[in-house]
Parts: C-alpha cells; sequence; structure tokens
C-alpha cells in the first residue's frame, strides 16, 4: 500500500510503500527541534530507493552530534521540512512523519535524545526511550546487511 504525503504548498510531492518503512523514532534533539519548532520531530526511516519524491528539496546541512552531517530538506517556497538524512548514510532517508497525508498507521518505535527534551514534550512513556542516539548508525547498517 502506498503512503503519500506533500509540503504544505503542495510544490513537494512524496510516496513510498508502507512495507518499505524501516522503522519510525521521536527525536527530541535540539536541532531537530530547532528545525521543527516544536518539542521533537517524528521521523520515518525509508530506504532512499524505495522512496520518490517530486519536487526541489532545499538542504540546511549540519554537523549533528554523533559527528555525521544531518542534511535537513525543506520546501524553498513553503518551508515545510520534509526529509532529512545523514550524508555519511545516502542510503536512508528520514521522512517527517507530520508531512504524510494520513499517518494514521504509524508505530513509532522508540525516542532519542531523551536527555534534551523539554518538560512539556517529555518522551513518550509508552515507548523505548534512549538518552541519546547511541545506535542509530549500527542499526541502520544492520538493517542494510540484512536487506
Ligand atoms: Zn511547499
Ligand atoms: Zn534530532
Amino acid at each position: 500500500m502506498y503512503q503519500t504525503g506533500s509540503c504544505q504548498c503542495g510544490k513537494i510531492n512524496y510516496s513510498f510503500k508502507q512495507e518499505d518503512v524501516l522503522s519510525a523514532h521521536h527525536c527530541h534533539c535540539k536541532d531537530c527541534q530547532r528545525a521543527t519548532g516544536c518539542g521533537k520531530a517524528t521521523i520515518i526511516y525509508v530506504p532512499n530507493k524505495k522512496l520518490n519524491i517530486d519536487g526541489d528539496i532545499k538542504f540546511y546541512e549540519s554537523k549533528g552530534s554523533l559527528g555525521t552531517t544531518i542534511r535537513r530538506g525543506f520546501c524553498e517556497n513553503c518551508g515545510s521540512g520534509i526529509v532529512s538524512y545523514a550524508k555519511e548514510l545516502p542510503m536512508i532517508r528520514f521522512i517527517k512523519a507530520g508531512t504524510l497525508d494520513d499517518s494514521s498507521w504509524l508505530k513509532v518505535e522508540s525516542s532519542f535524545f531523551a536527555k534534551s527534551s523539554s518538560e512539556w514534550n517529555a518522551p513518550d512513556e509508552n515507548i523505548k526511550s534512549f538518552e541519546g542516539n547511541p545506535d542509530m548508525l549500527s542499526n541502520i547498517k544492520n538493517v542494510f546487511k540484512s536487506l
């Protein structure tokens, strides 16, 4: 089943198959808070090969806390954050869950960077929570080995 999403103005559209989703996470790191203007970003891991994007995405690049270079993609026209990825792991994309047309199917596995979460947007107590993001890179590498 295909899932679709877009930025607010509609210049950027994307789709992927729901069964290609690797996992989904809340990220409470300060960079995600700044990028979204919210207490966290909710991101969906999708293999780049399985993701179709229409429209020109502008990227802002910064150093992530693990020393990786994070590229956050957004619509130049309306500013919606759509997709990001680590430059060192270009084979996987992080879709911002709020841009989905329908996100009711989504199951979020865990929270990252609980240590920088705000009191008014504390990590979900019903799912796993990590102080930082200890295993993101090794998790992704394992996932790709198993594909
Ligand atoms: Zn837009
Ligand atoms: Zn983050």
